[in-house]
């Protein structure tokens, strides 16, 4: 039992929850050890979202109400964050979520699909095909997933299929704390902030986006501005850690 004042409560709750997923079958082992790279880049940036990740938010949510075929793409780490949030960000947007995993067994597919269908989240299924080109199970879609849409937004990606989704002439939304990752590098605009935080952000962002004010934010969007400015927080919070 954690201690509700405990100063790092918020982070202990979640690393208990992710623990308890994991036994769960849920989250694999694997996932655990990158949501602790993750918590290390949340450190740096302060445990917030920060103004550029709004912002990228914001033209997340532009791509996603504009897009033909919206696609969100959901691991274990990102369904036992953030099932929730994906269901608020699903009726907004009227996206199709599939589930994607890199640890891909049917017993882990069935149970990372009926957490997010207890949250009230619609997931795709039924038939799956080695549809994107990459060398593990990351590469499996259904014809109505991934490799159909024009927009898709990938929390926690692996790097090979981000760049492979880019290949396919996809507009890719990541979400990763890590500024510097293949994935963070590879998409089309990177959100740097935690699931929990980016996802209600961007659906808050679906509720109130003018057509106008969307098509500007589109056009202006440079994914360079996004990771330089992630990375100038982090630079400022580690030169002034100690003043
Ligand atoms: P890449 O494959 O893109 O080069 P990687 O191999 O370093 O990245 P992965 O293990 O593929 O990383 O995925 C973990 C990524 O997800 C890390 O970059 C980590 O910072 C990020 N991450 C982990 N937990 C969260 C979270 N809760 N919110 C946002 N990002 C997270
Ligand atoms: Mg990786």
């Amino acid at each position: 039992m954690i201690p509700p004042d405990h100063p790092r409560y918020r982070s202990l709750e979640v690393r208990e929850r992710m623990a308890w997923f994991a036994r769960e079958g849920v989250v694999s082992p694997e996932g655990l050890a990158a949501h602790g790279r993750g918590e290390a880049f949340d450190y740096l940036l302060g445990e917030r979202s920060t103004e550029s990740a709004l912002l990228a938010a914001r033209t997340a949510a532009a791509l996603l109400l504009s897009a033909r075929h919206p696609v969100i793409s959901v691991n274990g780490n990102t369904a036992a964050l953030a099932g929730r949030e994906i269901r608020d960000l699903q009726k907004a947007t009227r996206a199709v979520v599939e589930v994607n995993l890199f640890h891909r067994t049917p017993e882990r597919l069935d149970k990372v699909t009926r957490l997010l269908e207890g949250h009230g989240v619609a997931v795709l299924e039924g038939e799956e095909e080695r549809l994107i080109p990459v060398s593990h199970d990351r590469g499996w879609s259904h014809r109505d997933g991934a490799v159909a849409a024009d927009v898709i937004l990938v929390p926690l990606e692996d790097g090979d299929r981000a760049e492979a989704l880019v290949t396919l002439g996809k507009k890719v939304i990541a979400i990763d704390l890590n500024p510097l990752s293949r994935t963070a590098r590879a998409a089309t605009l990177t959100i740097v902030d935690e699931v929990t935080r980016a996802i209600p952000a961007i659906t808050r962002a679906a509720g109130n986006l003018s057509r106008g004010e969307g098509e500007k934010l589109i056009s202006q969007l440079n994914n360079s501005y996004f990771l330089q400015a992630a990375l100038d927080e982090m630079a400022a919070r580690l030169t002034h850690a100690l003043d």
